[in-house]
């Protein structure tokens, strides 16, 4: 690739984001917990000159502890702790006859659209939280309680590829921990800037892990950076809840793609179950018109705002020349099917982390302590509905 497109060419950042955390790493009345969105870890290297969608989960979570955050946790974890309370919504409304098709919920910028132009439709969301918002309220509640610390000490900081997500945990009702559940987010190139500001050299960084238990993570909930790769993660879960089989395939090819809408039937069991993944925007409005008019026959739906889901996020370097983004967003969508490969555990009910959040805490997907801190509702044209 040439020089020129080492350096990123778009370069916007909320400076005043960046001080709130660099005031809060210093205030040792504070207790810092950082979480990191699958996305992230694919593109950031782009900002220190490594080749497009250079896989660095290793550095990143060794410079969020050389810039002294207390506790480094990865969004990977409350990803798959998403597909478990996600997956068992869906099971209900399908054994019970609940709204279909269902709507997956992480991508905020989508449910704002949904609540502002189709209000009338948004019994089709699921009522998940999306999984930094998980993630958040997890932090000041059982993160409080596994680190021995009081909750109210907690700056929670999420790094996204996103801009939306800024405006996600500023929601009011994003605070079901008792606090705000997520205090500060930063984008790719936000923490970019904040690593070079501080000095810490990313290239020759000695790779280390996210931290147990709240960063253990399945490769189910790194594909949540994908187009399709919500979907994927799961039926992957699903199939193995309805059936009690293991799933022959773990690699559901039908539903990866770049096209903006595409939809397959997944056979589960004696289920025929009919999904539709949408990628960009404007590619859900037929499908929600179609959805008002009748004529849509599906039951699960996932839908990303972004070209090609999270990893060609607002918030992740930026290519202006369309030759190189289309380099950029194919391989970082490679590079994060290759961790999943690559990892250990790839379905979510099998990490054995969220076995034991739902043992010591949560108690069952769905219960009581989960829909008061892991689901929501949503407004009707206005801003918040509780
Ligand atoms: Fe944010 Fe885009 Fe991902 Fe939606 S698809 S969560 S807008 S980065």
């Amino acid at each position: 690739l040439p020089d020129t497109i080492k350096e990123p060419v778009f370069a916007a950042y909320n400076v005043c984001e960046i001080e709130k955390v660099k005031t809060a790493l210093k205030d040792k009345s504070k207790f810092t917990m950082v979480q990191c969105a699958p996305a992230v870890r694919v593109a950031i290297g782009e900002e220190f000159g490594l080749e497009l969608g250079t896989l660095t989960p290793g550095k990143m979570a060794a410079a969020l502890k050389k810039l002294n955050f207390d506790r480094v946790y990865d969004t990977n974890f409350p990803a798959d702790l998403t597909i478990m309370e996600e997956g068992t919504e869906l099971i209900k409304r399908i054994t019970e006859g609940g709204t279909l098709p269902m709507f997956t919920s992480c991508c905020p910028a989508w449910v704002k659209f949904m609540e502002n132009n189709y209000p009338e439709l948004t019994d089709h969301l699921s009522s998940c939280k999306s999984p930094q918002q998980m993630g958040g309220a997890i932090f000041k509640t059982y993160g409080a309680q596994i680190n021995n610390i009081d909750a109210s000490t907690i700056y929670s900081v999420a790094i996204m590829p996103c801009t939306c997500k800024k405006y996600e945990c500023d929601r009011p009702e994003m605070d079901s921990s008792g606090y705000r559940d997520v205090d500060a987010v930063l984008t790719t190139r936000e923490l970019a800037y904040l690593i070079k500001d501080m000095g810490i050299d990313f290239n020759n960084l000695n790779e280390e892990k996210f931290e147990s238990p709240l960063g253990t993570y399945s490769g189910a909930g790194t594909i949540f950076g994908v187009t399709g790769g919500v979907m994927e993660a799961a039926l992957r879960t699903g199939y193995e809840l309805i059936t009690k089989e293991n799933i022959p395939i773990i690699d559901i090819i039908d539903v990866r793609g770049n096209e903006g809408f595409r939809t397959s039937i997944i056979k589960i069991g004696d289920l025929n179950l009919r999904v539709g993944v949408v990628t960009g925007l404007k590619n859900i409005v037929p499908v929600l018109e179609d959805l008002k008019s009748g004529k849509l026959d599906l039951d699960f739906i996932e839908v990303m705002t972004c070209p090609v889901g999270c990893v060609s996020g607002g918030g992740q370097p930026k290519l202006l020349l369309e030759e190189y983004r289309d380099i950029a967003y194919k391989n970082r969508i490679k590079s994060t099917y290759k961790h999943d490969k690559n990892l250990p555990l790839r379905k979510s009910h099998e990490n054995p982390e969220i076995e034991k959040i739902y043992k010591d805490f949560l108690i069952e997907p769905l219960g009581s302590v989960s829909h008061h801190l892991l689901h929501t509702e949503y407004c009707v044209g206005k801003e918040v509905a509780k």
